[in-house]
């Protein structure tokens, strides 16, 4: 793009602005367009597989990137086949999970994988280059003895060299050893050479179908893409239990969320009529909402050596913020999702949390934890996604101690009669679908369980007032770009979660959609 852009301007700066093609400026900034498009994508998935590997399968974290999301699915993926859960309070080495082989360390396929990566860029970029070096290529002929030019331009080989140093550092870390740095080098420079051959290919192919050709090649590596890791989920996503939708739908969407957003996943608790200006205010009423509700269950005032269980945790955005606020607590989160699980493990270790806040994969209908564990059971936007909403009390209730409080934070739809309508059932089952939920049931539901269950103090209150502009929020994030190329690395799943968020807008503004706060406290002596 940038390289399209200068060599116009030099021409300009040479005061030989008859040579400016418009024509060929425009399909060069498209080819530098795809080009830097196509690097991204590559770059997300070679840092995924990069990393993962040696960082995150192998030794548990350790790398800033040991959470790509390839990995965390694979992991997820025995996790769940085995049934294996795990210990996070001596964090993250489990070896109930698979570890890498030395072989799979050291693949040369993640380095051709890498060195592809420059390829692909060097490519785009000496097409864009030979586009619009000059306004005298109207023929193949003439672009094909441009485009072996452009080989010897400087400007082609500091963009080749950028790249050759950038993926060979890329691989050279990810080896953590500096004879794999060389390894990878040349192997780079090897790409490098190649691209040179396929640019004449391609630029050929975007001359003569102007530009067609490279929104096909776009599409379909995006879709290649798409299959590899649709491959690589393998069982997992072939098993299409709601479990496994969850795991992972949060596995491929939990790092742009954090990336473009923040560690908290759930709404936000704005004040009524809040004018939104900057992010921190978004972050800040979501710190509001994890008040709000302990506050409703009249537990914000909780002291001593107690017990919570956060029970769909997310990357562990409220465990850290309980963990903080109750400096004597001990916090359990659970999520169905390795990934979060992962992400929540590394952000509580760089808060020095770790020896009070632990997390696990685990199912929240059917928990691990004995019989009266917990002084709060605190579920933050986890509800909706049980298949089970009375089961689900009923675990909370069974794990809280005598005396101890479940507060909630819930999707529902609106209370009924009068019956939902057609239209609305229609966009309550869009919103299933695309955020992996079975289903979800009206706010008063959640009191009569409880009743029925023997608790106590019950109640349950609409707070959709309250949340009314998050959603908007996040359409404006996602549509950042930021947003954008977050969304593109995090692939389809992304998109289209990111894509509802409109429908959530609807739903909201609509009425069907129902956010609502519930508590509940087992009897002392039941
Ligand atoms: N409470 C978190 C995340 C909310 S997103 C936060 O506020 O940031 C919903 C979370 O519920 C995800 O982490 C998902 O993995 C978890 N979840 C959904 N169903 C679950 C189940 N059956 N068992 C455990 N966790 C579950």
């Amino acid at each position: 793009f940038f390289f399209g852009v200068m060599e116009q301007c030099h021409l300009m700066s040479q005061s030989a602005p008859e040579r400016v093609s418009k024509r060929w400026l425009a399909i060069g900034l498209l080819i530098g367009l795809f080009g830097t498009l196509t690097f991204l994508i590559t770059i997300g998935d070679v840092s995924n597989a990069m990393w993962v590997a040696p960082a995150s399968i192998g030794r548990g974290s350790g790398s800033l990137f040991s959470e790509a999301s390839t990995g965390g699915r694979r992991v997820a993926k025995t996790a769940l086949r085995t049934g294996t859960t795990t210990n996070g309070y001596e964090d993250t080495a489990d070896p109930a999970l698979p570890q890498a082989t030395d072989s799979e360390r050291k693949s040369p396929f993640r380095k051709l994988v890498a060195g592809g990566a420059g390829l692909i860029a060097s490519t785009f970029a000496m097409g864009a280059h030979a586009a619009t070096a000059t306004s005298e290529v109207h023929s193949t002929t003439t672009l094909v003895a441009t485009l072996l030019g452009a080989l010897a331009c400087p400007m082609v080989r500091l963009y080749s060299s950028v790249g050759l140093l950038f993926t060979a550092t890329l691989t050279g870390f990810a080896s953590k050893s500096s004879s794999a740095f060389f390894s990878s080098a040349v192997l780079a420079q090897l790409a490098v050479s190649a691209a040179a051959a396929v640019s004449v290919l391609v630029t050929v192919g975007f001359t003569a179908t102007g530009g067609f050709a490279g929104l096909v090649a776009f599409v379909a590596l995006f879709g290649l893409r798409e299959y590899w890791r649709a491959s690589r989920l393998a069982k997992r996503d072939q098993d299409p239990t709601l479990q496994n939708r969850i795991a992972s739908f949060y596995d491929q969407t939990s790092q742009v969320w954090e990336e473009v957003w923040g560690e908290h996943m759930h709404h936000g608790y704005y004040k009524k009529g809040e004018v939104i200006r900057n992010h921190e205010q978004n972050i800040e009423a979501q710190e509001d909402m994890v008040e709000a509700i302990l506050k409703y269950g009249n537990v914000d005032k909780m002291s001593g050596p107690i017990r919570i269980l956060d029970a769909g945790c997310g990357i562990g955005g409220s465990a850290r913020y309980l963990a903080e606020k109750f400096p004597e607590a001990k916090v359990n989160g659970i999520t169905l999702s390795p990934f979060q699980r992962q992400r929540a493990v590394a952000l509580t270790k760089a808060k020095g949390l770790e020896d009070r806040v632990n997390f696990d994969v685990e199912d929240a209908m059917h928990t691990r934890f004995p019989d009266n564990t917990f002084d709060l059971v605190y579920s933050m936007e986890s509800g909706e996604h049980m298949p089970d909403k009375k089961g689900f009390v009923e675990e909370c209730k069974r794990v809280l101690k005598p005396g101890g409080t479940l507060v909630m934070a819930v999707w529902c739809h609106r209370e009924t009669p009068p019956a939902l309508e057609p239209q609305e059932v229609d966009l309550l089952q869009k919103i299933y679908k695309v955020y992996a939920l079975p289903y979800v049931c009206q706010l008063s539901d959640f009191q009569k369980f409880a009743v029925d269950m023997n608790m106590t103090n019950t109640k349950f209150e609409d707070w959709t007032d309250y949340i009314k502009p998050f959603w908007w929020e996040v359409i404006k994030k996602a549509v950042s770009v930021q947003g954008v190329v977050g969304l593109i690395r995090s692939g389809w799943t992304a998109i289209y979660g990111a894509w509802a968020a409109w429908w959530m807008h609807k739903a909201v503004e609509g009425g069907v959609f129902v956010f609502g706060a519930f508590t509940a406290t087992k009897k002392a002596e039941a």
